[in-house]
């Protein structure tokens, strides 16, 4: 539904006083669309009343009584303890405490006739509830049995006021509130309406009954966001001329030779779907998530070569200068004999070259560019763009494709992802492009030794790290910082360099690499490490995405705690692409459980696509992008279930889009505006109709 959808203003409502409608304002509530969706944060359950000789321990249960006795005292412990003790028959009693809430029992007097919720257990001799859930029933009469909505507050507005307000709107006005859900899919699926679902959210009979309820609004959300997606898509796709690229089995075989190894399985699954689309006039939108090492470039490359050969221009993006200086570099080495014309656009261009370079592009006498992000940014001319391939961009959502279209003509588009990510955001933010998956590595992978050393064992590291090195091999050292700040017990890249350096790597060429120095320095400590004369690489997460030295097995990560699980899985990544074993020693200090947790899950698994759901387990949520109105990125719990509830919303919605694609009947009048009144400028989505 749309807050801003009824017509009615919010004091209209009776009951809504000036001071009223100033406190509802704190909370955000300015119109009674937006009070209905002010949603309980939890519910009291009172269904279960009781005297107190009747109580069991354990369960939620509602205990109405007198207050006998108010008390409040120190604990040894040095908290402190308020009371207040209630009777029903004068004898037996229920005693509820809080805990270093000194004002809990201010409101209470002696006499006073209550109702106490919440879990007893026998304490000593006699019933306890800690933090109960308390109506002081004075005036109200008796509470009945059901379920009582609890409501974030902001002060002044007393909870049993919120309270019937809310109750007043939903009576009054929730049958008004137009329901995004189509009537024909609310039946097939079985929703209520939305109306039903704000009366059982608001004004619920049974708890059970406000969980299926809340299903049905997350529903709604999810199904409005996937029908922009499916709107977004058929834009982007169905409705755009793209050039036809197909593949002839002598294009294919000239391909072919230049890569120095066999395609893997999932590599030549890859290349045919991205084929397939490559050939039709429609522009392809193909997510390509591999796991680290699977060999993404080799798919990119045959698909950038696809395009060149029917004579289109076809860009490469990478995230950071170092990874498009090193496809490049792959591409000079794969394109050593070919007259295909490249040109890598980096910040290290001189002016007079960067201008050559455009007009290259724009004149159509350059087939190939690979460069950063700013590719798209910069409003660069193509004479015939066929083909854009972003590499390793998880972050490159929706948003910076739109603003790639500037780009001209309507190219075909390949993403490939760094790391494995959940789906519930390859159904959200990726929620527009078709996918495909490789989970193979190339022959011969070594896995990947991974340990989480004791500060005790920093000596023992450093002889076995000269050890490799002296039989050839090269390392990596990770830093969270760049420099010291004095602030934070952090190791920076800098310091650990120099340490290094003066001491356990006296013998050895070390390199020290971070976001800070100019493009051409880290060129070339990045040209040295290749060529080995760079033994030891301290750097910071520079090298987390992409970067391909296969003769590096090590990696050290110090700080650990403070890299993400992707970020790890992608640091380990650098180490496991050649046929030697790799090991990732990692030094940390995780603060709390989670980030412990977390790097215990990361010593379990090598498994990428393993770890992108651990992740977002352990976090809680997936990251949906504009579930609000411009919103960007808003955290959404989906909580238990939510992933098939997603898949089945995205499933309805691309349905009802293929059926009605201007949702031009009156049935879908409802979900259009919501759509575009939420998604259309984060989308770009065409004003149709
Ligand atoms: P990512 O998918 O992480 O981008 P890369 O494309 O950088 O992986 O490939 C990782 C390494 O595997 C590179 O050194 C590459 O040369 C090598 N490689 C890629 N495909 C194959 C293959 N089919 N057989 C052997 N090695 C391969
Ligand atoms: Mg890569």
């Amino acid at each position: 539904m749309n807050p801003r959808d009824l017509p009615l203003p919010l004091d209209s409502l009776p009951g809504i006083t000036p001071h009223r409608l100033e406190l509802l304002g704190k909370l955000g509530i300015t119109t009674l669309g937006e009070l209905l969706l002010h949603l309980p944060r939890g519910y009291v359950d009172l269904s279960d009343q009781r005297p107190i000789t009747a109580l069991t321990p354990g369960e939620v249960q509602t205990v109405q009584g007198e207050i006998v006795e108010l008390d409040s005292r120190s604990l040894p412990t040095g908290g402190f303890v308020a009371s207040a003790v209630i009777s029903d028959d004068g004898v037996t009693v229920l005693e509820g405490v809080w805990f270093n809430q000194p004002y809990a029992t201010r409101r209470f007097r002696y006499g006073q006739r209550v109702a106490f919720t919440g879990k007893p257990r026998w304490y000593r001799d006699h019933w306890q509830m800690s933090n109960p859930h308390v109506q002081i029933l004075e005036g109200s009469g008796p509470t009945r049995p059901g379920v009582l909505p609890i409501y974030p507050l902001t002060e002044d507005l007393r909870a049993d006021v919120l309270r019937s307000l809310i109750a007043r709107a939903v009576d009054l006005h929730a049958a008004a509130v137009p329901d995004c859900l189509p009537p024909s899919l609310r039946q097939r699926e079985g929703w209520p309406s939305l109306a039903e679902a704000l009366r059982q959210i608001h004004c619920p009979t049974s708890l059970a009954e406000t969980a299926a309820a809340r299903q049905r609004l997350l529903y709604e959300q999810l199904f409005v966001l996937q029908t922009a997606l499916a709107l977004r898509r058929r834009e982007l796709s169905d409705r755009q001329q793209a050039p036809r690229l197909p593949v002839t089995p002598l294009i294919d075989e000239r391909i072919r030779r230049l890569f120095p190894f066999r395609l893997t399985q999932d590599q030549n699954r890859a290349i045919a779907e991205v084929c397939a689309d490559l050939a039709k006039d429609r522009p392809m939108q193909r997510l390509l998530q591999a796991d680290v090492g699977a060999g993404k470039t080799a798919v990119a490359v045959y698909a950038l070569l696809v395009a060149v050969a029917n004579k289109y221009q076809a860009a490469l993006m990478a995230p950071t200068e170092v990874l498009a200086r090193q496809h490049a570099h792959t591409l000079d080495r794969y394109l050593a004999h070919s007259r295909v014309r490249r040109v890598l656009l980096t910040g290290a261009l001189t002016a007079r070259e960067r201008r050559e370079a455009l007009e290259g592009l724009r004149q159509g006498q350059i087939d190939l560019v690979v460069g950063t992000q700013a590719l798209a940014q910069e409003g660069i001319a193509f004479a015939r763009l066929g083909l854009v391939v972003v590499d390793e961009q998880h972050k490159f959502g929706v948003h910076q494709r739109a603003r790639l279209r500037r780009l001209g003509h309507s190219p075909h588009y390949l993403v490939m992802t760094a790391t494995p990510i959940p789906r519930t955001v390859t159904l959200t933010v990726f929620g527009d492009l078709d996918l495909t998956l490789m989970r193979e590595l190339p022959p011969g992978r070594q896995p990947v030794v991974t340990r989480w050393l004791d500060p005790s064992q920093r000596d023992w590291l450093y002889q076995q790290l000269q050890a490799a090195l002296a039989e050839g091999r090269q390392a990596y050292v990770v830093c969270p910082l760049v420099e010291d700040t004095g602030q934070s017990s952090l190791r920076s890249a800098s310091s650990t360099y120099k340490e290094l350096c003066a001491g356990p790597l006296r013998d050895y060429a070390v390199g020290l690499l971070h976001g800070q120095q100019e493009e051409e320095v880290k060129a070339d400590i990045m040209e040295r490490f290749r060529r080995r004369e760079i033994d030891v690489l301290v750097s910071t997460s520079v090298v987390e995405v992409g970067v391909d030295v296969p003769n590096a097995t090590w990696m050290i990560v110090e700080d650990a705690e403070r890299f993400g699980l992707s970020q790890l899985h992608q640091l380990r990544g650098r180490v496991s692409r050649g046929t030697s074993p790799g090991f990732c020693y990692l030094f940390a200090n995780p603060a709390g459980d989670e980030a412990a947790e977390r790097l215990r899950v990361f010593l379990r698994t090598s498994d990428g696509f393993t770890l992108a759901e651990e992740d977002a387990r352990l976090r809680g949520a997936g990251e949906l992008f504009g579930t609000r109105q411009h919103g960007t990125g808003e955290i959404v719990d989906l909580g238990p279930g939510g992933l098939q509830l997603l898949e089945r919303a995205r499933r309805d919605a691309f349905e009802v889009v293929a059926a009605d694609p201007q949702l031009a009947r009156p049935e879908h009048a409802a979900l259009r505006r919501a759509v575009f009144e939420q998604y259309g400028e984060t989308l770009e989505l065409p004003e149709v109709g």
